[in-house]
């Protein structure tokens, strides 16, 4: 993309921008929190949308090397985490074991250094809502990059759960995220079944939906209704709606339940200060915080 198109208006001319890289994008609430947090910090700098096609992403990627380039940060999301791995200078360790990005930091020499985010803003929700993962028995539906990116931590920190069952609609889809997960990590804990009803949710502790299904009105709810339980934390990856019909439902049952918001405020967090290259304060955090919430009409 020749970079006077990277800029929409003269308004934005000599800013620094972030954005986030994917396609499609959607109604991203991205922006709203990040430009709220370089607002409040009084930043010259604008976070925009880059939905990008499939053959606009190399030439992209090569513009940032450019020192005139006005882009210092962007994040990744479906369905080009895996794939901009190869288009970085630098990754994080935790990077080299789940093998995707959602974060990237362009320095002043232009070298881009990848994050992942996602795992620990996971990580520092479920903190936020009291559950422990150790020796828990943990479900996951859906088999895609925020799976990837959460069988990953959680086989990873020392807080291990007992056991991590994982269905996805197209069964060679979890194998396949199993298999190569478990070139880089210890995964003895993770089976992949062939039904729901395998997933064993009436005796599971983490319910996690790691689907696109419940952001539709008429979605339905993957789980059967009897067999969520009060003994549980069920977690939907979804935001929007901020209920989906299976926390509905989890609700009901007298589960604990939580949507996907705070996940996405804590990643956008540790993006940030990826960028700022040093810790915010939590005054700004919850500015960013309560973007996302406005957002949402919360
Ligand atoms: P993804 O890569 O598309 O993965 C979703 C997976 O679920 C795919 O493998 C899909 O299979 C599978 N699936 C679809 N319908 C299913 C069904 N009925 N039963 C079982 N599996 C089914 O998406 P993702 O990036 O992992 O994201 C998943 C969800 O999490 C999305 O709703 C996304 O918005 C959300 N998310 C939230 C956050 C956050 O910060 N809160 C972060 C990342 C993602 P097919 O490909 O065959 O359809």
């Amino acid at each position: 993309m020749p970079l006077i198109m990277i800029w929409q208006n003269m308004e934005e001319y000599n800013k620094s921008l972030y954005g986030l890289v994917g396609y499609p994008l959607g109604h991203s609430l991205s922006p709203l929190m990040h430009n709220a947090a370089f607002d409040a910090l009084g930043v010259d700098a604008v976070y925009k949308l880059f939905p990008l096609q499939e053959g606009e992403l190399e030439p992209f990627f090569k513009d940032l090397k450019d020192e005139e380039s006005p882009i210092f940060g962007l994040n990744v999301t479906v369905p080009y985490k895996e794939k901009v791995v190869r288009f970085l200078d630098n990754v994080d360790p935790l990077v080299d074991k789940i093998k995707a990005v959602n974060t990237i930091f362009i320095n002043d020499k232009r070298k881009l250094v990848g994050y992942n985010t996602d795992a620990p803003g996971f990580l520092a929700h479920l903190s936020e809502l009291g559950f422990a993962t150790d020796e828990k028995s943990v479900a996951i539906i859906g088999a895609g990059g925020a799976a990837r990116a959460i069988i990953s931590v959680l086989c990873l920190i020392v807080e291990r759960p007992k056991s991590i069952k994982i269905y996805d609609i197209d069964k060679g889809k979890a194998e396949f995220l199993v298999k190569d997960i478990s070139e880089n990590i210890n995964i003895d804990i993770v089976e992949t079944v062939n039904s729901i009803d395998d997933l064993n949710i009436e005796s599971s502790e983490l319910l996690i939906n790691a689907t696109p299904i419940g952001m539709k009105e008429k979605d339905p709810c993957l789980v059967e209704e009897g067999l969520l339980h009060s003994g549980m934390l069920v977690y939907d990856l979804i935001y929007n709606p901020a209920e989906t019909e299976l926390l509905r439902l989890a609700r009901e049952k007298g589960a604990q339940v939580s949507n996907g918001l705070g996940m996405l405020y804590y990643q956008g967090v540790l993006a940030f200060q990826r960028w700022a290259e040093q810790e915010i304060d939590q005054k700004i955090k919850n500015i960013m915080r309560k973007a996302l919430e406005k957002g949402l009409g919360l």
